[in-house]
């Protein structure tokens, strides 16, 4: 009887071990999965601008007279291009050093009164450009302790799709409050909206709701989960209420009593 016992305490020893062991590797595995396809996505996002470079350059170089103006547009096309590529670039480059940047962010004590001063004043000629209002709304004196560089980034690129998505004579509104631990800042506008059954990719690497809207309007896909790293390393959250045709509301939600 007792020796029964002691088989099924092994077995049962064993098949926790088993367990593990298979855990690990799927974990491993889905690590793999990922990298891989991150990798694909990369070369089909760079690959994208370089053929229509390709393109363009290539039916310039075999007319042996085009008209100038069409010459123009060609070389603007191809230079529009460029600066996608260089974007992509610029924001890999960037989502890269998250990663490695994991435990030393330059935390200070900052007021996020002035950074958000200081980032809508940097962004009112974009919203002037498409007759948007971008308003500020400080309810409260806030300061926490934050890489203000890092957070002016991901507060920046949620402000940028604010603009973005929204219809030319829209709105911004862009608020800072406390809620319990949290100080929130608030990014709402009455813009194009976002597909409830989209709102939970938003954050992956190069997801967009519509790729040829985003293609036009210039975006790369990262913005977003750049800003989530970011928030994340804050130890905070970004919650998201959206309806479409109605608009958008980012919380960007950072704790007041950050551990360090
Ligand atoms: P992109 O460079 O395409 O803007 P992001 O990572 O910043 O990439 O955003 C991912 C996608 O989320 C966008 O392509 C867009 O479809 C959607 N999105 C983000 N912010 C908004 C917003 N304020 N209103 C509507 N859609 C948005």
């Amino acid at each position: 009887d007792l020796k029964q016992k002691i088989e099924i305490n092994t077995n049962d020893e064993f098949k926790k071990m088993a367990d593990a062991f298979n855990a690990i590797i799927m974990k491993l595995d889905q690590v793999d999965r990922q990298r891989e396809e991150f990798v694909a996505n990369v070369s089909h996002e760079l690959r994208t601008p370089i053929s229509s470079m390709k393109l363009l350059s290539e039916s310039l170089l075999h007319q042996d007279e085009e008209d100038i103006e069409v010459y123009k547009e060609f070389m603007s096309d191809i230079s529009s291009e460029s600066d996608r590529l260089n974007n992509i670039i610029v924001e890999l480059l960037s989502l890269v050093d998250l990663d490695k940047e994991k435990l030393h962010l330059s935390y200070k004590i900052t007021y996020i009164n002035f950074l958000l001063e200081k980032i809508v004043n940097r962004m009112q000629p974009l919203s002037e450009q498409k007759n948007i209002q971008l308003i500020l709304n400080l309810k409260e004196k806030i300061q926490i302790k934050v890489d203000a560089e890092k957070i002016q980034q991901a507060i920046i690129n949620i402000i940028d799709n604010a603009i973005k998505y929204t219809q030319e004579y829209g709105e911004v509104i862009v608020s800072l409050y406390s809620k319990g631990r949290w100080a929130v800042i608030e990014v709402q506008d009455n813009g194009i909206g976002i597909p409830e059954e989209s709102i939970g990719y938003i954050f992956d690497r190069f997801y967009r709701v519509d790729k040829a809207r985003t293609r036009k309007t210039g975006g790369t896909g990262l913005g977003l989960s750049i800003a989530h790293q970011i928030i994340t390393l804050h130890q905070g959250v970004i919650d998201i209420q959206s309806k479409v045709g109605e608009g958008s509301i980012f919380y960007i939600k950072i704790p007041q009593d950050i551990e360090l």
